[in-house]
């Protein structure tokens, strides 16, 4: 076929449609995001707001987020040889395959009328132009800022999913134009055109884009973070600039996208800077030892009147306060200037500074505790001369300089439209469980006492589920398990601790089976309550031994079942994938249990 293209307008012909699939595939991808926020995130929030007391209204698009779920909700396998089920999402590889398909069908599609060249390298050319199309999206998923959370809804886990994705079939996009693109000069027999400055450093940026690819992989994360942040900033950098200078069709999309992250990273070093200097002890931060692995870092905050809260604090930064649940990234100059950590923020902004509960790790952390211990042992050593261990008073907290730049994430959807409310924790999780949690009841306790029921229900009940290891670790949260006390009486929250790796001390047994033996502790002073709305009895509970996840979930499920009026559950869950992802399969067998309640899962696992 003789195409109908001029041969001397096929190469502007050409240009002009690789550069419209390029951004194509851009628009496309923020298509998806949006989307995704407006039927997953915006529209569920909406209508879960506007509920009635009895139970939550436009139930047929209700009926349609349980049927997607138990599409895209994910699965348990039993692997032989593996202790833990694994747990994967096939919707997945669903959407693996379309996004495949897309990018296979961008990468061929107007290019059959363009026979100026061979049809191959035509090819070669459009899937260069279609794989630079995902780069604004992979460097803007980077970005810390909430943009794409806000937008989408979906966590930062999830993000850096999907930039690992859109990175990884760049890569095999670019690997086919770089062995096509050979091909085509070797098949010339112009070997020349592969040594030419343009090509070498075309074949330069490729090679760091392999090393940016595959170099980042989770065995590597583990074994050090560290060199995996420098090596994936330093080849970030050479393939960015050599690819800028390869093609100058790539320009636009290079530029685009390095100044939006530049632009987010400029922004939190600058607000970094300004909440530093503003802080009422410029900086200084207290660090207490809490136990061989655990520290609570405390950075004390100046209020200003700049703190508020507004319809664009969703998306813009907030400055000097924070939503329950929401992380900092924490840097301490002393220990590695240019490391900037994420840690949750474990308490409420009305206290005026951020805590934080940082667990041990191998990196940062590590070096972070150490540097405590001997500052530590050194004070001792001047005050006492004697160690540590024989210190009573080794709780005592030490002084560093530190800054952190955010709040950013916990973009969930408002509790306080649901009947129930299980909160699960487990471990550091609790960073993220006990603030939530803690700002839910007293908004509730508010609503309450004005008498305000519009659009919520009338008996709210909200249960707090902690897991640790030991019964010591309940010290990292007493800051924010003191405040619940009076919740608790009032019958408002019930806070239930799981002690899986140690037996019970002097206390009454109550149940037979040895492994979910169950121990009740009353609170200080604080007697069982009967609660005035639901007739439960409350206390903090201690359980010795694992939860027993589905029966958790079930319980408060089955309480909400109703034929008449759909009632609404939330669980919402932060510990490792291993629990959250068993929690969102129970969540996902609840649903489909007969006149079962709206299920809501949220979900963050660090
Ligand atoms: C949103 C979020 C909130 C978190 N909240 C808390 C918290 O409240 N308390 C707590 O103890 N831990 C929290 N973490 C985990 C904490 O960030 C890591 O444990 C810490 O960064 C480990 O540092 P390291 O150099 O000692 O780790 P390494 O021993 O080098 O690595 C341990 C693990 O931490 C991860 N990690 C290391 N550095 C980073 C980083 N800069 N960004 C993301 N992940 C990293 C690595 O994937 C690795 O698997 C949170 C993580 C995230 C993503």
């Amino acid at each position: 076929m003789v195409s109908l293209i001029p041969f001397n307008l096929q190469y502007h012909v050409e240009v002009k449609r690789n550069n419209k699939y390029e951004w194509l595939m851009f628009v496309l991808t923020v298509l998806v995001f949006a989307l995704h926020g407006l039927l997953f995130h915006w529209l569920p929030g909406y209508f879960r707001s506007k509920r009635d007391p009895e139970g939550v209204k436009y139930q047929k698009f209700f009926k349609f987020l349980k049927i997607w779920d138990s599409w895209t909700n994910c699965i348990g396998i039993k692997v032989p040889f593996k202790k833990n089920i694994v747990y994967f999402q096939p919707s997945l590889v669903l959407l693996a395959l379309f996004h495949s398909a897309v990018l296979g069908v961008f990468c061929i599609v107007q290019t059959v009328d363009l026979d100026y060249q061979p049809r191959q390298y035509i090819i070669c050319k459009r899937m260069l132009k279609v794989a630079v199309g995902n780069l604004p999206m992979i460097m803007i998923l980077l970005m810390k800022h909430d943009l794409v959370t806000a937008i989408s809804g979906l966590q930062h886990d999830r993000l850096v999913f999907v930039h690992k994705w859109l990175s990884r079939s760049m890569w095999v996009l670019i690997t086919t134009h770089f062995l096509l693109a050979i091909k085509y000069w070797l098949d010339l027999n112009f070997p020349i055109m592969l040594v030419i400055p343009p090509q070498i450093f075309g074949l330069i940026s490729y090679v760091s884009f392999v090393f940016l690819t595959w170099a980042s992989n989770k065995w590597i994360r583990k074994w050090s973070y560290e060199f995996f942040l420098i090596q994936h900033r330093v080849f970030g950098f050479i393939m960015l600039f050599l690819a800028f200078i390869h093609n100058p069709g790539n320009r636009a999309a290079v530029l685009i996208s390095v100044h939006l992250l530049v632009f987010d990273r400029v922004l939190l070093k600058v607000l970094g800077a300004v909440h530093r200097r503003m802080s009422p002890t410029k900086g200084l931060c207290d660090f207490e030892i809490l136990d061989n692995d655990t520290l609570l870092v405390t950075i004390p905050v100046k209020k200003t009147k700049f703190a508020k809260k507004t319809w664009y604090t969703t998306i813009l930064p907030k400055f000097s306060t924070w939503d329950a649940g929401q992380h900092v990234y924490l840097n301490v100059g002393k220990i590695s200037f240019f490391q900037y950590h994420p840690f949750t923020i474990s308490n409420l902004e009305e206290d005026g500074e951020i805590k934080l509960v940082v667990r041990k790790q191998k990196g940062f952390t590590k070096k972070l505790y150490n540097k405590l211990i001997k500052m530590k042992q050194e004070e001792m050593n001047k005050e006492h001369n004697i160690s540590i261990e024989e210190s009573p008073s080794h709780k005592n907290k030490l002084q560093l300089k530190a800054q952190f730049i955010g709040p950013f994430g916990a973009k969930h959807q408002p509790f306080l439209g649901f009947d129930r409310c299980l909160f699960i924790g487990a471990g550091s999780g609790g960073s993220f469980t006990f603030p939530v949690a803690l700002k839910l009841v007293q908004d509730i306790k508010q609503r309450d006492e004005a008498n305000d029921f519009l659009f919520r229900p009338a008996n709210q009940f909200v249960h707090l589920v902690w897991i640790i290891r030991n019964k010591e670790n309940e010290q990292w949260f007493q800051h924010m398990i003191e405040p619940l006390y009076d919740f608790i009486q009032e019958g408002r929250i019930k806070l239930t601790i799981y002690i899986t790796q140690e037996e019970p001390e002097i206390t009454q047994e109550r149940g037979n089976n040895e492994k979910t033996r169950i121990f009740k502790e009353s609170v200080d002073s604080i007697e069982f309550q009967t609660s005035v709305y639901s007739k439960e009895r409350f206390a903090i509970e201690r359980h010795y031994g694992r939860p027993d996840i589905s029966n958790l979930i079930n319980s408060h499920a089955n309480v909400l079942s109703d034929s008449v009026n759909t009632k609404s559950l939330s669980v919402c869950s932060c510990g490792p994938e291993l629990l959250t992802n068993r929690i969102k399969v129970e969540c996902q067998k609840s649903r489909w249990v007969k006149d079962a309640p709206d299920i809501y899962c949220y979900s963050e696992s660090f």
